[in-house]
């Protein structure tokens, strides 16, 4: 799960992370206000949208009066703001920040997320704050610094020194970021963080570290242990189906092709979308059911699948272990009548009641293809789509 930056500056302000003042605003009016109550002279105002790269499409904008606080917030809120990060569709501005300038002397760049190579909370830092990182790693890798924190000791001030060093950090700023770099780490782990990333970590000129922006992505298993965070869940900003998927507990990712995949296992749905692919075909979607789904979730899947439009054939591939076949075949009929199935259907059943399974499929008198296996199934449902092309 993402947040927005002003939530996330807020949640890293707890853990002593120094953030600027800020106030989030939904009307120019509240812009205006947040402007007033900040004092100023100088503000930042920052459109909020769960994608960076803002600052380059225009909605980041340091401003020094009241009345060109009120006139950005305008001009943001309502706008359909498009950054590398959106896709060219872009994003609509909902709120905006409003947030005190920060004399900037040096932007760095600090992050944190989990490297599943060496299994460890891993801290980035680098000299080029304000970049996308993934830029300096391709161009310039050997400016980026790594340290990877062993879990049994946590995150200790050895850590931070070699990397304030790397950074060019002298004097007091040494002992300011082994402070910065130990509250981020703590909110990281408090917070069951995946990613906090702090682009860029700014010396001012004063010579302080602020964080003066923040990315927080959270790993969604451990939600349930995190209110505070799960509330900060902006659905505005989360594809609508894949929402949908998360209340039924189904797992939902939608991709770019036209062949949609409903399938129980993740392994089993990536080779399934693996073999579409090896067949000429593209997946709509990655979909797993999950090990015990019910007719009810079956039926909701068929009817998440149907909602894109991009969706000209079906391949339902389950194999019956828990789930027994013929409770996926009644889901498949009953879902099929429900939604007036208009694209071909494929489904590749194994399993308990395999036999059970495929008579209803078939006494069902709907157009239902069945396949004998994984490169059957797949074969089929490619050849029908393009048939039907
Ligand atoms: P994004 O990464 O989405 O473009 P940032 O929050 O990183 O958004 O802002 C982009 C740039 O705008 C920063 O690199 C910084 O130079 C400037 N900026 C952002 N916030 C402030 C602020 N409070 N004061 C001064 N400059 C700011
Ligand atoms: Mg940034």
């Amino acid at each position: 799960m993402n947040i927005h930056e002003y939530q996330a500056k807020a949640l890293l302000k707890k853990y002593g992370v120094p953030v600027p003042q800020g106030q989030v605003a939904y009307t120019e009016d509240e812009a205006e206000a947040a402007a007033k109550s900040l004092g100023g002279p100088v503000w930042v105002v920052k459109a909020q949208i769960h994608a960076g790269g803002r600052g380059k499409g225009g909605g980041v904008k340091v401003v020094k009066s009241l009345e060109n606080v009120r006139a950005e917030a305008a001009r943001m809120i309502g706008m359909t703001l498009v950054t590398h990060q959106t896709g060219p569709e872009g994003r609509e501005v909902k709120r905006v920040y409003v947030e005190e300038g920060c004399d900037i002397a040096r932007e760095l760049y600090l992050g944190l997320l989990i490297d599943r190579a060496t299994q460890r909370v891993t801290v980035m830092a680098s000299t080029e704050g304000g970049m996308e990182i993934e830029e300096v790693a391709a161009a310039t890798p050997e400016k980026i610094m790594k340290v990877a924190v062993d879990p049994a000791t946590g995150f200790q001030p050895f850590h931070a020194r070699k990397l304030a060093f790397g950074l060019g950090l002298q004097g007091k700023q040494v002992s300011a970021a082994v402070k910065f770099m130990t509250a981020l780490y703590d909110a990281f782990v408090g917070l069951d963080a995946s990613i906090v990333e702090i682009n860029p970590l700014v010396v001012t000129g004063a010579g302080e570290l602020i964080a003066l922006d923040a990315k927080m992505n959270f790993d969604d298993n451990a939600l349930y242990r995190q209110k505070a965070v799960e509330e900060l869940r902006d659905e505005d900003e989360e594809d609508p189906s894949e929402l949908e998927a998360g209340k039924h507990g189904l797992n939902y990712v939608k991709l770019d092709g036209n062949i949609g995949c409903m399938v129980n296992g993740a392994g089993l749905a990536m080779a399934t979308m693996d073999i579409i692919k090896l067949y000429g075909g593209l997946p709509a979607n990655f979909l797993d059911v999950g090990g015990g789904a019910t007719k009810e979730r079956v039926t909701t899947a068929f009817k998440l699948i149907l909602s894109d439009a991009n969706v000209e054939g079906i391949l339902v591939n389950i194999f019956g272990g828990i789930m027994r076949c013929d409770v996926i075949a009644e889901g498949v009929v009953a879902a099929a009548r429900e939604v007036s199935l208009h694209v071909p259907l494929v489904v590749r059943l194994e399993g308990t009641n395999v036999d059970l399974g495929k008579k209803i499929l078939k006494q069902s008198g709907l157009a239902i293809t069945s396949a004998d296996n994984l490169a059957d199934a797949a074969e089929k449902i490619v050849k029908a789509v393009k048939e039907a092309a």
